[in-house]
């Protein structure tokens, strides 16, 4: 049930309540504005920010109307020319003032209505664009016809929109004025000196001068970038989502914490047992991370790492930490191959130092699990390496003091609140590879404290990436034919063919056959349908390097390592997002030898398409690859949202508005700081904003305590 402050009922009304939404209406805004099942809204309107203007004002002459930009003039009708009769061709009216003249073309120009519209020798204003037809003044169906009357109405600029398929600029400006009138006047929730300093309006002046701007320029790309009502939405927006992240971590930080360190002895044994000096990033890492373990704070921090450069292990001392101050740890992987991976990597290990670790999947059953969860909550197993089986009901542990969250993909507030409520003095590190773009790390880990693995192990052999057409496979089938004689190993990646995993399976499958008519019985195939026991007995032959080349679709488990694969081929690299491509590249690369990476792509290839391939070829930062996908194809897209702008957010953009994600997070921590439970004026006001920008969820907390 939503707590929503009823001022805010107008806004979240669904966008059919407007006049003039009718029943025809309704569902193209739905499909512009709404989501899968939730129709648009008249917040969602309202925040349809315009991305261009037109200039109604009449001005100048026909003599010196500018070719090509939208004019309107004040013109009087001197004839009508409907096509001949049984002929095609546009109707035209001939228009002219003192200085030219111009012909209005329509097609399909019904005459009656027309004759109406611009009556013989009477004065009428026009607006569209001039074009030059045979040397003559043309405008092919102006955008507006009207008189005396309908100028006096016509508001100086016309907003433009994106649209849908049904929907016109104009219709959206209609439906968009009665918006407006709904919007409520909202108690001021920034501060009345940030206002001052950067001339912001209120919110719904904002809204206001966005939508119904005196000058058509205030719309151009270059002045909504810096507009201050713009700014100002944008400011509101950031705020809400780091207002709620600070209350998230503040609730999380309030709650009491343990010291999680002992005398320092089981983690200096692990580190001599390991096969490798450390790095100075993960040096740098578990430094931190001490840090937060001797300090009776909660941990909350989030390792950040490209694929490779060795979270694991900083995992696992974080984990040893907690086993020194008598407690228990957990790692937590996000697939069954991953738990069993880590399970199997870290287990010699910890035994070695004479600590007792069990794994813990949603596939054990029977007595076999309730072994584990006896040992679990007796104490006697210190370490549990697992799914989120780990977390579920009917699991307790003895005393959890670290839990490890191995990502590999984003995720947001609610998650980590559920995680926090499942132990609630336990210290968390969360390890992720998805390589955030340091421009976006802030709006998404805004609560965490942060650690990098910015470089890699030592002795990496850097990959050789190749793009290589399709009509080439024969060669790359006979490269590859060389390299497994050499005892290489191959991953063989198959393409998204489209929207359906069988298609995708299809293609695999065909590839696996052809290769297998090559190569005999050493190729391997793995995918999603399989079940989960084949899948692990498909990637163990491989690891065991029984099968030397496998081929999969997309769906394999990118995390996992096998050092002896030193090939991965790519079908159809064009159909796959940059950081995909990072991370399955990722998986060789492992060992001591040389690795090779091999895009094929089906050309020919557009100029975006072989930017971001070549983009591949050129680095291994994930980072750097991130950013440049972000700008390669527009923010939206490499995280899967549908809109441009920063991922999630409507109003604020990447581009302009990266000093304002800094300031609004200052100000969030500012707020939480002073006024935790947001009680004072603008902490009021502060709620009022978390719901208009759906991030109430941060309010429960609030209540609860
Ligand atoms: P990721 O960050 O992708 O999870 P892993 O922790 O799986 O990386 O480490 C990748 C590989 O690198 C593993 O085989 C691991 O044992 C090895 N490794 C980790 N740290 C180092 C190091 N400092 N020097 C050499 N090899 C390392
Ligand atoms: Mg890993």
């Amino acid at each position: 049930m939503s707590l929503r402050p009823s001022i805010l009922d107008p806004l979240f009304a669904p966008a059919n309540t407007l006049p003039g939404v009718g029943p025809k209406i309704a569902p193209l805004l739905d499909r512009l504005l709404g989501e899968p099942g939730r129709p648009a809204r008249v917040a969602d309107l309202l925040f349809h920010l315009p991305t261009s203007g037109i200039a109604r004002e009449l001005k100048g002459s026909i003599a010196d109307a500018p070719v090509g930009e939208p004019v309107t003039l004040a013109v009087t009708v001197t004839a009508h020319r409907p096509p001949p009769p049984g002929r095609r061709g546009p109707y035209k009216v001939l228009v002219e003032d003192e200085t030219g003249d111009v012909t209005l073309a329509f097609f399909n120009g019904h005459k009656a209505r027309l004759e109406k519209l611009l009556p013989l020798g009477e004065r009428r204003y026009v607006s569209g664009k001039i074009e030059m037809w045979d040397g003559m003044r043309q405008m092919v169906h102006p955008d507006r016809v009207l008189d005396e009357r309908g100028l006096a109405t016509l508001p100086a600029v016309e907003a433009i929109y994106g649209l849908t398929e049904g929907l016109s600029s104009r219709m959206v400006g209609r439906y968009m004025g009665a918006a407006l009138e709904k919007v409520p006047s909202l108690p001021e929730w920034q501060d009345s000196a940030w206002l001052r300093r950067n001339a912001s309006p209120a919110f719904n002046e904002a809204l206001a001068a966005l939508h119904r701007p005196d000058d058509a320029k205030a719309l151009t790309d270059e002045m909504l970038a810096r507009s201050a009502p713009r700014r100002r939405l944008a400011y509101d927006e950031l705020l809400a989502s780091q207002l709620a992240l600070a209350l998230v971590r503040s609730r999380m930080r309030r709650l009491p914490g343990r010291v999680n360190a002992g005398d320092g002895k089981l983690v200096e044994k692990l580190r001599e047992l390991l096969p490798f000096g450390l790095t100075g990033a993960q040096e740098q890492a578990i430094e931190d991370i001490r840090r937060d373990l001797v300090s009776d704070k909660k941990m909350l921090r989030l390792l950040q790492g490209d694929v490779g450069s060795g979270k694991t292990v900083v995992g696992l001392l974080a984990m040893a930490s907690a086993i020194e101050a008598g407690r228990q740890a957990a790692l937590m992987a996000p697939t069954e191959i991953l738990a069993r991976q880590h399970f199997e990597r870290i287990a010699p290990m910890a035994r070695d130092a004479g600590l007792s670790i069990a794994l813990l999947t949603g596939r054990d059953k029977g007595a076999e699990r309730r072994a584990v969860l006896a040992g679990l909550s007796d104490g006697s197993i210190q370490i549990a390496v697992g799914t989120h089986a780990l977390f579920q009901e009917g699991v307790a542990f003895h005393d959890l003091g670290v839990a490890v969250v191995d990502e590999q993909h984003r995720f947001g507030v609610h998650q980590r609140l559920a995680l926090g409520a499942k132990g609630e003095a336990v210290d968390i590190l969360v390890m992720t590879a998805t390589p955030i773009p340091r421009t976006l790390a802030l709006t998404y880990f805004g609560d965490m404290d942060v650690s990098v693995l910015d470089e890699k192990p030592a002795g990496r052999k850097p990959i050789a990436t190749k793009l290589i057409s399709i009509e080439r496979l024969d060669e790359v089938v006979g490269s590859i034919g060389r390299a497994i004689q050499n005892g290489d190993q191959v991953y063989w990646v198959c393409p998204l063919v489209g929207e359906s995993e069988s298609l995708d399976l299809a293609a695999a499958e065909e590839r696996h056959e052809q290769l297998q008519s090559i190569f005999g019985d050493c190729v391997g195939l793995v995918h999603g349908k399989l079940a989960g026991r084949d899948k692990d007995a498909a990637m163990e032959r491989f690891s065991a390097g029984d099968t030397k080349i496998l081929v999969s679709t997309t769906v394999i488990e990118v995390g996992v390592d096998v050092p002896n694969a030193t090939i991965m081929v790519i079908e159809h690299a064009e159909r796959f997002g940059l950081a995909q491509l990072h991370q399955l590249r990722g998986r060789i690369g492992r060992g001591s030898r040389a690795s090779t990476c091999l895009l094929l792509y089906k050309g020919p290839l557009g100029q975006t398409a072989q930017a971001r391939l070549e983009m591949m070829r050129e680095t291994e930062d994930g980072f750097r690859i991130a950013e440049e996908d972000l700008r390669l194809r527009g923010e939206g897209e490499m995280l899967g949202t549908r809109q441009s702008g920063l991922p999630g957010f409507k109003l604020a953009r990447l581009e302009s508005d990266g000093d304002l994600l800094a300031a609004a997070r200052d100000d969030a921590r500012l707020v939480v700081e002073r006024d935790p439970d947001l009680t004072s004026e603008r902490g009021e006001a502060l709620r009022v904003l978390l719901y208009l920008f759906e991030r109430d969820a941060a309010i429960r907390l609030l209540r609860a305590g």
